[in-house]
């Protein structure tokens, strides 16, 4: 039966794609060797400078997030190397999964997937390095399973008190564009991150930042890699080129989504995305539900997770909601399966739109016969009430 209305994607990413982003994506294919993809090239390749905030390379995969990170351990570690990774959630987990597959030795921080990296955890582990063994310390900056953000300056700070020589590395897939992020002020040697999230463009590129020790690194690192090799995009990206046929309509895409958080102010972009996670977690407490990140101050304004009560399933509400409300919410990962559901609130999103997803929740929540108090929608409201949109 056709559904009336727009269906509401509030899932953690991919994120709707304005209209914008879709008519600059909307052109004809050109020569990505031809002279005139070189302005486009060049365009990509020096704005996502001012996204990372970073003066060093930015390479462009066509790729998810996930060749991404596969392409930042390729780079700059060998076999055997061994590595610092933290336990925020599924994605750090996968991150650790894909480290050892690859040939690394990763130890695990064990986390409780409700906050983000506890730095004085990696400083204690790195003052025991007395060798200095560990090459890399490897942090989830936004973890989209959990909804918690980790804190990555401190994480730096952690490194150099330790007076340790690893790199850090740092996944902003899901945090990129919507939270405050600064390669380079923040030390971070490589950053890794995607299209399809706080960039609002549609899933298919992926970025790493890298510093000019991590490209130092490069020059050395001995992990196979051929398609992801750094050293093979740094002469053709120099005149706005790619090695090989780059994703040439996503990048107009990311041109576009360039501008318009720049017209709109970064700063203005991390606030609006603050502002939402606030009204949201009102939501949920009004509700009486729990949010799962109970570390006060690492909340992300990306997307929030919500724990359901005990022998409720969140499957089961979210597969309601969806029918009859017209909204997609990310469903729990591997741990939390069936236990949580995530709303994202991030990407080209306002104040009606969250107030929308939030109606949509508590009223899957009385058709699913999930245990609530109303009034979650209200107190959204009132929360908003205290700051005006940016
Ligand atoms: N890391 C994080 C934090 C993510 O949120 C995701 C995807 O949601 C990934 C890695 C994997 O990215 P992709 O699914 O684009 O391969």
């Amino acid at each position: 039966m056709r559904k009336a209305g727009r269906h509401f994607l509030q899932i953690p990413g991919p994120s709707s794609v304005p209209d914008r982003i879709l008519n600059a994506i909307s052109q004809q294919v050109i020569d990505h060797r031809g002279p005139d993809f070189a302005k486009v090239g060049s365009k990509a390749l020096e704005g996502l400078k001012t996204i990372f905030k970073t003066e060093s390379n930015v390479f462009i995969y066509p790729a998810s997030g996930t060749g991404a990170w596969e392409a930042a351990l390729v780079n700059v570690l060998s076999p055997g190397d061994k590595v610092l990774m933290y336990e925020t959630g599924h994605f750090a987990t996968l991150w650790k999964s894909m480290a050892e597959r690859l040939g690394v030795n990763a130890e695990f921080i064990q986390g409780n997937w409700r906050g983000g990296a506890d730095p004085d955890q990696i400083e204690a582990l790195l003052n025991e390095d007395k060798a200095q063994e560990i090459k890399a310390v490897c942090v989830v900056h936004n973890e989209t399973s959990t909804g918690s953000v980790s804190p990555i300056a401190a994480v730096r700070k952690a490194i150099d008190a330790a007076g340790h020589p690893a790199l850090l590395m740092v996944d902003t897939i899901s945090g990129l564009a919507s939270i405050d992020y600064r390669h380079d002020e923040w030390g971070v040697d490589v950053t890794v991150s995607g299209s399809q999230k706080g960039l609002m463009l549609p899933p298919g590129i992926s970025f790493n930042a890298a510093s000019e020790k991590a490209l130092a690194a490069n020059k050395t690192a001995r992990l196979q890699k051929s398609y992801w090799d750094w050293a093979d995009m740094i002469g053709p990206n120099k005149t706005g080129y790619f090695p090989y046929t780059p994703a040439t309509n996503l990048l107009y895409g990311l041109n576009e989504a360039i501008e318009m958080l720049h017209e709109e102010g970064l700063d203005n972009v991390f606030a609006r995305h603050a502002r939402h996670g606030a009204a949201t977690r009102s939501a949920v407490r009004a509700w009486g539900l729990e949010v799962l990140c109970n570390q006060q101050g690492q909340e992300s304004g990306v997307l929030t997770a919500v724990k359901l009560p005990d022998g409720h399933s969140a499957d089961g509400f979210r597969a309601k909601t969806l029918a009859e409300y017209d909204i997609s919410l990310g469903n729990g990962l591997s741990k939390v399966a069936d236990k949580v559901f995530r709303i994202g609130h991030l990407g080209d999103f306002n104040d009606l739109m969250l107030m929308a997803t939030l109606s949509g929740v508590e009223m899957g929540l009385g058709a699913a016969g999930v245990p609530h108090t109303s009034g979650g929608v209200q107190a959204a409201l009132d929360q908003l009430k205290t700051s005006n949109p940016t």
